[in-house]
């Protein structure tokens, strides 16, 4: 399948002011040399705990900023480059749909005025064609046409996140970006809506990212999953590979944190996370979860470890990870 967006090193620092003392700035590393593929028909999903990172991975991947180093490249094309109408044109391939199904609806907004706002913004003119679109769209994510005219006031979050589902849809994007966007919801209204997603990726051809922490999630609806620890991918490797068989020991606490009805999964016999990932201001030297690694060896702390494949289409950064024997291998990817 053919690569969608990839990320070639990105990296994204903030310059902070200091709070103590006389002053000066503190450089924030929100992202570290991020490198993947996603292809199109993935579901991929970015996880890891609040502050790893992922939300600043989304903005870079939306272009709502650019990266301090690296590039993302959209259909071979550095994204950081594009202006006027291919920026343009790259804000309709690409959409994004927001976790708060409550404070991203305009309230004095009829639903359906609300799903015209995109087409006229990329030019569309024609009054009955853009009624038809919206009407399509709302069809598509189960909305009852009479929404059409109404406020969005008194609807339920599974509704108003159908909303913001068929606003990302309406110019019939690529890629649909997913920050947190189920997890609002209750259990019931979020299989309704992975069920939905299913049905929309084969009618548009969809590439999803999803940006979450919710591992049961992702098991169930991510083919491919980068897990994320202090702006750093950790790990990445397809669903299968990294429920039953992590590579890396952040990848395992999480998963023996995770609440589960699968027998086969994973089980770690000692894998608790403890205590708080480091300040992204203070990232220690060698691997950055040294801290809380209960596997740690004397090395970790000098020698920050790469992301080394460990199988075809799976790679994990520790040192303890072993590369194939080189008979089988295709060699590591570097991520220094
Ligand atoms: Fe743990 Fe060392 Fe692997 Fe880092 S490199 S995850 S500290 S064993
Ligand atoms: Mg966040």
């Amino acid at each position: 399948r053919e690569v969608v967006l990839s990320l070639r090193d990105a990296s994204q620092s903030y310059k902070v002011r200091k709070k103590t003392g006389f002053g000066g700035v503190n450089l924030v590393r929100a992202v570290r040399n991020v490198a993947f593929d996603i292809r199109r028909g993935d579901s991929f999903a970015i996880v890891g705990e609040s502050g790893c990172g992922k939300s600043t991975l989304m903005r870079l991947l939306c272009r709502l900023e650019l990266p301090s180093s690296g590039q993302i490249l959209c259909a071979g094309r550095d994204i950081a480059t594009l202006k006027g109408r291919s920026l343009l044109e790259f804000r309709g391939k690409l959409q994004m749909v927001l976790q708060d199904p409550f404070g991203s609806l305009p309230p004095r907004t009829a639903v359906g005025k609300m799903l015209e706002g995109p087409l006229r913004t990329h030019g569309w003119r024609v009054e009955a064609r853009i009624r038809e679109r919206v009407l399509k769209v709302m069809g598509e994510v189960g909305l009852p046409t009479e929404l059409y005219e109404q406020l969005p006031l008194g609807l339920s979050a599974g509704q108003r996140q159908r909303i913001n589902v068929a606003r990302a849809l309406v110019l019939e994007p690529e890629i649909l970006i997913m920050d947190e966007t189920l997890s609002a919801l209750d259990q019931a209204e979020q299989f309704k809506l992975l069920d939905l997603f299913e049905k929309l990726q084969k009618e548009y051809d969809l590439t999803y990212i999803f940006i979450s922490h919710d591992l049961a999630m992702v098991r169930k609806a991510c083919n491919r999953v980068a897990v994320m620890y202090l702006g750093e991918v950790f790990e990445l490797a397809d669903n299968e590979r990294l429920f039953f068989d992590p590579g890396h020991p952040y990848t395992k606490a999480l998963l023996s944190a995770m609440p589960t009805l699968e027998p086969r999964r994973y089980r770690p016999e000692e894998c608790l996370l403890e205590g708080e990932p480091p300040s992204p201001l203070d990232i220690p030297a060698g691997c950055s979860f040294r801290s809380r690694c209960p596997q740690a060896v004397d090395k970790c702390s000098r020698l920050q470890p790469s992301l080394t494949v460990r199988e075809r289409q799976d790679f994990a950064a520790c040192h303890l990870v072993l590369p194939p024997t080189a008979s089988g291998g295709i060699g590591g990817v570097g991520t220094t």
